[in-house]
């Protein structure tokens, strides 16, 4: 079944100088199959006309947690329940695809919920009967890329407490190269696509600090070498230089928050090619933290080191590393574009914030070859906006057509 998409303006997202061209893209099979600048369809064809609209690659958020709770000074979320988390991802995870948000990075989530999730959404059923009942019927949600449970040291980053969930295990404790090596080895027999490291504390808690390196050099490297060894790529929380540059040499492919790097950090990981998502709102976002509720002490400690950050950021965009794009803010729906906005606000032109959302998380995610660009071959996950958001990033926040696997979960372009 072939779909038209009729006098788009093409953002392809696939140089490094955008610029909207006039095409017809034809959709064949979940895929692009051409972007036909004079062509017409034929008579009778399956044509959505987008009028002039904006067409792009779906948009990835590569940092978020789809049940989580944060911060939770109240602890509410120690008594939930699989089930209970379970629906708030489904929640969470299909808003963020009818706004835009085709792919996730899930980097720490409990109970491997996202693992399920991202089979879910594949349409990946269990044989018999449910495959009956359930094949023809999709649950959309975005494609999901899976580091399950973070792994951490004992009392590492985000233990507010001395006790942990009741029903969930939302980390996985380990010290000294051994543990780790076995808890590396349990995510990925669970059915991983990352491994995710705590390597410092955070930036907003009482009990912490992002100066902390928690992880040792020897069990970075340990994680690394499962991780690599299975194909797999892995990612750490990372508050500092210090953690940064060990991180780095241990072979790290990217490096979430980076709240302090300097200049030495930045050239590293540019020579060794590792990724930053920086996670920007985290520290920048004072409506969204007094919206939901934050404690004023988060607050505080969060906007002290705003302009650290931002000066991370611009360290980092000067030494040429590659800038993915993620909130690590929930709900997903209502934060993955306001991070690429706040890029923006830190230096980034629109195209480079667009690229930092689409081209470059495919890549880090091996996933280059099928999805990030509008170009023939490529998996036909799109979005449409009626306003240029080169122009204006914020246009982005307008999403009327949203394609996932060439099928229609979005289409608002007549209102
Ligand atoms: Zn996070």
């Amino acid at each position: 079944m072939k779909l038209y998409l009729t006098r788009c303006s093409v953002i392809d997202c696939v140089g490094d100088a955008l610029q909207p061209f006039a095409a017809t893209v034809v959709i064949n099979e979940g895929r692009i199959e051409k972007i036909d600048p004079t062509g017409e369809p034929p008579p009778g064809a399956d044509v959505l006309d987008l009028g002039g609209a904006y067409l792009l690659p779906g948009l990835w958020d590569v940092h978020c947690h789809p049940s989580l709770m944060i911060p939770d000074p109240q602890r509410v979320s120690y008594f939930h329940t699989e089930a209970e988390r379970t629906l708030l991802a489904v929640r969470n995870t299909s808003a963020a695809l009818r706004v835009g948000v085709t792919a996730l990075r899930a980097v720490s989530e409990a109970n491997f919920i996202d693992v399920a999730l991202r089979e879910t959404y594949a349409n990946r059923q269990p044989s018999g009967l449910w495959k009956k009942g359930y094949d023809d019927k999709r649950l959309f949600g975005p494609r999901l890329f899976c580091a399950g449970p973070a792994i951490r040291i004992t009392g590492g980053h985000g233990a507010t407490g001395r006790i942990d969930t009741l029903y969930l295990q939302e980390f996985i404790e380990a010290d000294g190269p051994e543990e780790i090596r076995k808890a590396a080895r349990r995510c990925i027999k669970m059915g991983v696509d990352w491994l995710k490291l705590f390597i410092t504390g955070g930036i907003a808690g009482s009990r912490e600090s992002m100066y902390e390196v928690q992880m040792s050099e020897a069990e970075m490297e340990a994680a690394c070498e499962v991780a690599h060894n299975k194909g797999l790529k892995i990612t750490a929380h990372t508050g500092c230089s210090e953690a940064a540059k060990i991180g780095v040499r241990a072979g790290l492919d990217c490096i979430e928050h980076g709240y302090e790097l300097d200049d030495e950090a930045c050239e590293l990981m540019a020579e060794y090619g590792v990724y930053y998502c920086p996670t920007l709102s985290v520290t920048q976002d004072e409506a969204y933290m007094r919206r939901w509720e934050w404690p004023e002490y988060s607050i505080q400690r969060a906007l002290a080191g705003a302009e650290l950050h931002r000066r991370s950021f611009e360290r980092a965009v000067r030494a040429g590393v590659k800038i993915v794009n993620g909130a690590d803010l929930n709900p997903i729906a209502e934060t993955a574009i306001p991070e690429i906005e706040w890029v923006v606000k830190a230096g980034f032109s629109p195209a480079q914030a667009l690229i930092a959302s689409t081209r470059n998380p495919a890549e880090m995610c091996g996933a280059a070859d099928r999805l990030g660009t509008i170009e023939p071959g490529k998996l036909a996950d799109l979005i449409a906006v009626p306003q240029n958001p080169l122009e204006n990033i914020s246009a982005l926040r307008e999403v009327k057509l949203v394609l996932k696997e060439g099928e229609v979960v979005v289409n608002c372009l007549d209102r």
